[in-house]
């Protein structure tokens, strides 16, 4: 990448954190168009005015607002309700967990603003409906205070609590049944960042189940994403980030800090795609659960970031064509791997009878049946690149199991069709039918497989 793009040690999608000590670039999410690179050289473009602009940043700090949701239309939200409220002579109404518990933040929230109301206005009439209340912080304070003042708290469960369209309070819960009405202010919903989507698209990072782009995963706390580098806060994280919010970004800031002194990778092996065989399925870009895999547009082959990757060998596992190897593997291989899959009712049979071992020099599996080989199996076989395989099964008289020899044919035959298709040579996979009485062709014909497989 160009020398003449402006570097950055942080790029904030969304609102930038204070701080002095980093040189930060924002970009609003609607604007970001594209993200490549790893931890410690990001590449991101974004729409700027009429262009198209591109920034390196060494971290990114994905840093949106949750959309709020109130569960009624008829009040205001606790995160907006202000203290004009302690002017009104009507009965303040707080309701925390109408329908799902709420944050810790939120009950924080909810005992400041009672407080702020009885402290102004003691006079005044406090409702705190909740479920449960979260104690963080000074929240057990706080409670404690606002119990002093007379907020008045009731616990409720679902189905003790309803709130009509027209702003009216039913509670009844063992001996206590009230109708009210007054200024209602009600918990919201906290739901996933707009754009989230988008978002998870660029940087290649699974979305978890409630659609955060952190999966809940404990490994990943606090604020780390699937991807080396790329850090998440507030909407972007999950419904919890507002109760440590200041933790949360102080934590954030000192990660940042600390990967600009350097960055390690995981693993001291590195995995490698080779370009040969790569045919760009994209099976590995979307399997890595850490977006450690891009495209090399140069190569035309996948390419694996060796800092983002986190060694967990997914994509080898997953590679229809063994592309993907461990630095060192290729040497540990065989070179030319031979390999026999033989029926223990045939090839088995005529091996034995066979003067000199003709499977020497070959690696043998011993099988019941051929028909228990699947096209997996031949795949996963034919991953080192150099590697071979023959299967020989029965023929038709002597087939124990009557048609596993026909079964393994046509196995082999979509095999070789695939191989085709993806321009590699079929003939990596053979199929050969025997009688057990056969020793003679058996070593005859392995000696001709072996003379083609060396050519
Ligand atoms: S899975 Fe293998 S063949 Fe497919 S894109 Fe990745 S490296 Fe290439
Ligand atoms: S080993 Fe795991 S983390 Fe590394 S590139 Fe493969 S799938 Fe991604």
């Amino acid at each position: 990448m160009s020398g003449s793009i402006e570097q950055y040690d942080v790029a904030y999608i969304g609102q930038a954190l204070p701080d002095d000590e980093l040189s930060q670039v924002t970009i609003p999410v609607s604007a970001l168009t594209e993200c490549r690179g790893e931890i410690g050289d990001f590449t991101l473009s974004f729409q700027a005015e009429d262009d198209l602009k591109q920034v390196r940043a060494s971290n990114i700090v994905i840093n949106l607002k949750h959309q709020e949701e109130l569960p009624v239309d008829c009040c205001t939200s606790l995160l907006e309700a202000e203290a004009n409220l302690a002017e009104e002579e009507e009965p303040l109404i707080i309701v925390q967990d109408y329908q799902d518990l709420s944050a810790a933040a939120l009950s924080k929230e909810g005992l400041e603003l009672a407080l702020e109301v009885k402290e102004s206005n003691p006079a005044r009439e406090v409702y705190y409906f909740y479920q449960a209340m979260r104690f963080m912080d000074n929240n057990d304070e706080l409670y404690e205070k606002a119990r002093e003042k007379e907020v008045i708290f009731l616990k409720h469960d679902l189905g003790d609590l309803e709130i009509t369209d027209k702003g009216k309070v039913s509670y009844q819960r063992e001996d206590i049944k009230l109708e009210l009405t007054g200024e209602l202010t009600v918990a919201p919903e906290l739901k996933p960042a707009a754009k989230l989507d988008k978002l998870a698209r660029i940087f290649n990072i699974t979305r978890g189940p409630e659609g955060y782009l952190q999966v809940d995963n404990i490994y990943l706390q606090p604020t780390l994403s699937g991807k080396r580098g790329v850090y998440l806060l507030a909407g972007a994280r999950g419904p919890n980030s507002l109760t440590y919010e200041q933790e949360e970004i102080q934590y954030t800031l000192q990660e940042v800090k600390r990967n600009l002194t350097g960055v390690e990778e995981i693993d001291e092996e590195e995995r490698t795609v080779d370009d040969q065989k790569c045919v760009v399925c994209y099976t590995c870009y979307r399997l890595c659960p850490h977006g450690a895999i891009q495209r090399d547009e140069e190569l035309n082959s996948m390419k694996i970031m060796p800092l983002a990757c986190q060694a967990c060998n997914l994509c080898i596992s997953r590679c229809p064509m063994g592309a993907i190897s461990r630095s060192g593997e290729d040497e540990q291989q065989p070179k030319d791997e031979r390999q026999v899959i033989i029926c223990e009712n045939s090839a088995a049979l005529a091996r034995e009878k066979a003067e000199t071992d003709p499977f020497a020099d070959t690696v043998v599996t011993e099988v019941p049946c051929v028909s228990t080989v699947k096209k997996e199996e031949i795949y996963q076989r034919l991953a080192n690149h150099k590697s071979d395989l023959l299967i020989l099964g029965c023929i038709s008289e002597s087939c124990k199991h009557l048609t596993g020899h026909d079964r393994c044919e046509q196995v082999v035959n979509t095999a070789k069709e695939d191989l085709e298709k993806l321009d590699l040579d079929p003939d990596r996979v053979n199929y050969h039918r025997l009688s057990p009485r056969m020793a003679t062709d058996l070593s005859a014909y392995l000696a001709d497989w072996k003379g083609e497989v060396l050519q």
